[in-house]
C-alpha cells in the first residue's frame, strides 16, 4: 500500500502532524512507533490498584499559546489543576521555586517583598557572563539557595555539575519575588480529564491514519512505499550515528502503592540533597483522582537506554549540528520533536511546533 505521509513515532509531535495532514481527506498517513503504545513520553495508563499513572514520569500541560491549547481543546477537556512543588531542603518540606514563601520558610523570617529584594540584593553573586546553570542559580539568588536547592539536585538530574550545563537548564525554574508558589504561571494550565492516551487517541481517530505499533521504522520502510517522512526518533540514529551517538539523559522510575489516601503534602516532593532519586510524585494529587489507596513514583536519572532528556552541554550541541546540517538539506524528511530536534521541549512546544511545520510542508491552513 501507498502513503501519503509516514510518520515515525507516535508521541505528541507525529500526532499532531497526523491529526493535521489527515484533515486533508486524500491523504493517507501510516503512523510507526516502536513501543506498545501512542503518546510517547505522556502515555498514561490505569494501573493494578485503578489508579492513573504517567508511566514516563509527571507531564503537567502549561501553555500561553491560545492556539496551542484551543487546538488540544478539540481532544479533550481539561481537569483545572495548578501544579505546585515542595522541596526537601534542612529537614523542612518547602515551596519551589524559589519565591518569599521559600524565603521565609527557609531562615524562619517574615520579609516583605520588598525586604527580600534587598536580602536577595546581598546574597546574589556578581557574574560578568551567564555561561551555565551555576551562573544562572548564583547570579539570582546567591550560593547558599544555589547549594541547597539547585546544586545537588542537578548533578543528580545530569551526572554533571551545574556549572558544565546550559544556562536554560535552570532557568526553566523562575525566581519570585511574591508570594506565588505556582510551579508555572501560564495562562492556560491543565491535565487531560480523561487522560494524555485518550486524548492521543482522539487525535490520530480519523479513516486516513493507520499506525503500526511494536516496531522500529527501519525494520519496514524498505517495504513501505511513501512520498514523505516526518522523523520524531533521535536523529542520531536516523544517520546510524555516524557522527558519533548523541547522549541523552535518562530516567529509572519506581512505583509505590501505599494502602492510604494521601502520601505526601504535594503532587511533587523534590529531594535535592538526600536519597538517589530526585522527586517524587503522588498522581492522584496530579489527575484528581479520589482512590482509598494512592500510587507515588520516584525518579532515578541515569544514563539508561530510553532517550529522555538530550544533553544541554557545549559538546553535544555541537555534535547535533553536524547531524542537523544533514537533516536540513534532507528533501522527502521533515525533523520534529525533542529527539529529532535534540531539544528540551515542553509539550506545548513541540505541539506549536509542529502546526507551524505542516503549514510549511502543506497548503493546509490550521
Ligand atoms: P516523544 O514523546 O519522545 O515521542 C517520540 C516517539 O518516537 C516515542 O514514542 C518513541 O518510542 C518513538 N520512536 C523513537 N524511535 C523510534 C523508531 N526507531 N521507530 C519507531 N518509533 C520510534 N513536558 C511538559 O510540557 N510538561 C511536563 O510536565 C513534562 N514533564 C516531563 C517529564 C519527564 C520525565 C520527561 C522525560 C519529559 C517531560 N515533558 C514534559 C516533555 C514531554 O514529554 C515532551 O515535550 C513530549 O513528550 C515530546 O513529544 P515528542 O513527540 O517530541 O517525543
Ligand atoms: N532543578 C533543581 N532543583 C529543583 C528542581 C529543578 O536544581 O528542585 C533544576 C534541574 O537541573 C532540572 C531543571 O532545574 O533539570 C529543570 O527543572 P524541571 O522541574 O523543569 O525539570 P523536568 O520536569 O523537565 O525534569
Amino acid at each position: 500500500m501507498k502513503f501519503n505521509y509516514l510518520i515515525v513515532g507516535a508521541g505528541l509531535a507525529g500526532l499532531t502532524f497526523a491529526n493535521l495532514l489527515a484533515q486533508n481527506e486524500n491523504n493517507t498517513i501510516l503512523i510507526i512507533e516502536k513501543r506498545q503504545h501512542i503518546g510517547g513520553n505522556a502515555y498514561d495508563s490505569y494501573n493494578a490498584n485503578h489508579i492513573l499513572i504517567h508511566n514516563y514520569g509527571p507531564h503537567i500541560f502549561h501553555t500561553n499559546n491560545q492556539q496551542v491549547w484551543k487546538y488540544l481543546s478539540q481532544f479533550t477537556e481539561w481537569q483545572d489543576y495548578q501544579h505546585r512543588v515542595l522541596s526537601f531542603v534542612d529537614g523542612q518540606f518547602i515551596p519551589m521555586p524559589i519565591t518569599l514563601e521559600t524565603i521565609n520558610q527557609l531562615y524562619n523570617t517574615n520579609l516583605s517583598q520588598f525586604e527580600m529584594a534587598d536580602f536577595i540584593e546581598s546574597q546574589k553573586e556578581k557574574v560578568e557572563l551567564i555561561k551555565s546553570s551555576e551562573d544562572v542559580a548564583l547570579s539570582n539568588a546567591g550560593r547558599d539557595i544555589y547549594e541547597k536547592f539547585f546544586m545537588n539536585y542537578t548533578t543528580k538530574q545530569w551526572g554533571v555539575s551545574p556549572s558544565e550545563l546550559d544556562p536554560s537548564v535552570i532557568s526553566r525554574i523562575p525566581f519570585r519575588f511574591n508570594r506565588d508558589t505556582r510551579y508555572f504561571t501560564d495562562r492556560y494550565q491543565g491535565i487531560p480529564k480523561a487522560g494524555y492516551t485518550k486524548m492521543c487517541e482522539q487525535m490520530i481517530d480519523r479513516p486516513n491514519i493507520k499506525v503500526m505499533l511494536n516496531t522500529d521504522y527501519k525494520e519496514v520502510t524498505d517495504a513501505i512505499d511513501y512520498d514523505k517522512m516526518i522523523y520524531t526518533g533521535p536523529v542520531d540514529y536516523f544517520y546510524d550515528n555516524q557522527f558519533g551517538k548523541l547522549k541523552y539523559r535518562s530516567v529509572r522510575f519506581e512505583m509505590e502503592d501505599h494502602d492510604c489516601e494521601s502520601f505526601q503534602d504535594a503532587a511533587v516532593v523534590n529531594y535535592p540533597n538526600d536519597y538517589d532519586f530526585t522527586r517524587i510524585t503522588e498522581y492522584k494529587k496530579i489527575t484528581g483522582q479520589q482512590h482509598l489507596k494512592t500510587t507515588v513514583m520516584k525518579e532515578f536519572p541515569c544514563d539508561g537506554e530510553e532517550p529522555f532528556y538530550p544533553f544541554p552541554t557545549k559538546e553535544w550541541q555541537e555534535c547535533y549540528l553536524k547531524y542537523k546540517a544533514k537533516a536540513d538539506v534532507e528533501e522527502n524528511v521533515v525533523f520534529a520533536g525533542r529527539l529529532a530536534e535534540y531539544r528540551y521541549y515542553n509539550m506545548d512546544v513541540v505541539v506549536a511546533r509542529a502546526m507551524e511545520m505542516v503549514e510549511s510542508i502543506s497548503s493546509l491552513s490550521i
